[in-house]
């Protein structure tokens, strides 16, 4: 019998899962169910516009999507244009891969001042997410403060200190260059609770920090351990870490001169208030101690950095849709290796938290196909026409792949020289230069 499968989100998690299901069960058909006009979640969404490289992972992705067992149904929002129950009636099995999209909590004081963002909604903006193009950053400040010491902080850092030069074979979107080359800002605070041993940083984009045409990395050369103590650690964890302290030993030969921007290190730094009345002007930190389990004390001294602009890079959750079971405190879908409950299956961030890269979600995503495989039951639902009776019962505008195809060109074919595309930021844009397209 062949069965058809849902997936609802169309990042890494999902697609790894649609392209699974296709491998394992060459009878099955599968459509992707997507709430933006656009495919690929955080790979468009989240990965740095200056990560190009990393981007070129969807090329994969739009061979599942053009798969003739495959269909996409971009535009189509769960919990809003269709629900889980109604999916559950039409589908064998339905796969949820909605990510993890809501920034987590500082939890301290002043954390709601103006011009403090957390990194999804920052990320978002200079990434052209339709969710955050009007988020309005004031980037006329003299110094941010970016809170974490992982990736994503770095993506971020290099948004603020790159010149419009380094930024002009991306595809940042024009009204974020704008602002961000038009700052005035010359100081960039990244902040971890704990060592430069514990920062989350992967080498390669730690050592960009030390290439950039007009930011300097500043390091407090105290911070830097002659020698890693840290029993909690794998050797293979520890041999990356010993990397990174190479990489930000060398960052002590990088000289400022000539570059008006900083880029400052600040390790053993625990927020504790974010400073201000009517907008941030400030971040107050207590300095801590870590011991050699990895745990982090507070020392009780502390000291302010003043800064006009705040990003929190501390990782996000996810939320339930139509009261799915919720796992509150690590901010996923309840689920058991992937199962939620009977034919529902979680995968990608919504499955395991915010951690990990692209490339975590395959092995992930094709453990629970085997299972939804080995689980199918006797079948024989609506399946695909039934979905579309319904969206269009409901006057739901269905952006399929060959559509989202004629945007993508749209948006290549509107680059400016060198880069990659210009980005249309509303899906209202993306549909009617689809429409204008196919009319003119
Ligand atoms: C800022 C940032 C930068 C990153 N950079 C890198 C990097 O350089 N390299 C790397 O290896 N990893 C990187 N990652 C990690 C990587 O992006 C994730 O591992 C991966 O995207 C997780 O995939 P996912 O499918 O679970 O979620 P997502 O990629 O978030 O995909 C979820 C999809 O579901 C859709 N969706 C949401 N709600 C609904 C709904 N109700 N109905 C239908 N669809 C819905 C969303 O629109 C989205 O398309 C980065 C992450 C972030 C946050």
């Amino acid at each position: 019998m062949n069965r058809t499968i849902a997936v609802v989100g169309s990042g890494p998690g999902g697609m790894y899962a649609a392209q699974g299901l296709l491998d394992k069960d060459p009878d099955c058909r599968v459509d992707v169910i997507e709430r933006l006009p656009s495919p690929f979640g955080l790979i468009r969404g989240g990965v740095a516009p200056d990560h190009q490289k990393t981007k070129r992972v969807s090329k994969a992705y739009e061979r599942t999507l053009g798969h003739d067992r495959v269909r996409y149904l971009g535009n189509v929002e769960v919990g809003r244009d269709v629900s889980i129950p109604e999916l559950l009636e039409i589908y064998d099995a339905v796969v949820l891969a909605y990510g993890a999209p809501h920034d987590n909590r500082l939890g301290v004081d002043g954390e709601d001042l103006p011009n403090v963002f957390g990194s999804n909604a920052f990320v978002g903006w200079y990434n052209g997410h339709p969710d955050f193009k009007d988020l309005n950053p004031d980037l006329d400040v003299d110094a941010a403060v970016i809170i974490g010491v992982g990736n994503v902080a770095l993506d971020v850092a290099r948004v603020l200190a790159k010149t419009s030069s380094e930024m002009s074979v991306t595809d940042l979107v024009p009204y974020a260059a704008d602002a961000a080359h038009a700052s005035p800002i010359t100081d960039v605070h990244m902040l971890g609770r704990r060592g430069p041993v514990e920062a989350s940083f992967t080498n390669v984009e730690l050592r960009e920090m030390g290439e950039l045409e007009n930011a300097a990395p500043v390091m407090n050369p105290d911070h830097l351990p002659g020698r890693i103590v840290a029993d909690y650690m794998s050797d293979r964890d520890l041999r990356l870490r010993e990397k990174n302290i190479e990489t930000m030993r060398s960052f002590l030969d990088v000289s400022p001169e000539g570059k008006s921007k900083k880029v400052h290190f600040g390790f053993y730094a625990s927020p504790v208030e974010i400073l201000g009345r009517n907008r941030v002007e400030g971040v107050r930190v207590e300095r801590t101690t870590v011991d050699s389990k990895g745990k982090v004390h507070g020392t009780g001294e502390t000291y302010d950095i003043p800064c006009q602009l705040v990003i929190t890079c501390i990782g996000s959750r996810a939320f339930p849709i139509d009261n799915l079971p919720f796992n509150d405190k690590w901010g996923i879908v309840e689920n058991e290796d992937g199962k939620v409950s009977d034919r529902i299956y979680a995968v990608g961030w919504l499955k395991r938290g915010a951690s990990g890269t692209i490339g975590t979600n395959k092995n992930d995503s094709l453990e629970v196909v085997d299972r939804i495989v080995a689980e199918y039951d006797a079948g024989g639902r609506a399946g695909i026409g039934g979905i579309d009776t319904l969206l269009a019962e409901r006057g739901i505008r269905i952006v399929s792949f060959a559509d989202w195809q004629v945007i993508d060109r749209l948006e290549v074919e509107a680059a400016p020289e060198g880069a990659p595309r210009r980005k249309f930021v509303s899906p209202a844009e993306m549909i009617a230069a689809l429409d204008n397209s196919r009319n003119g």
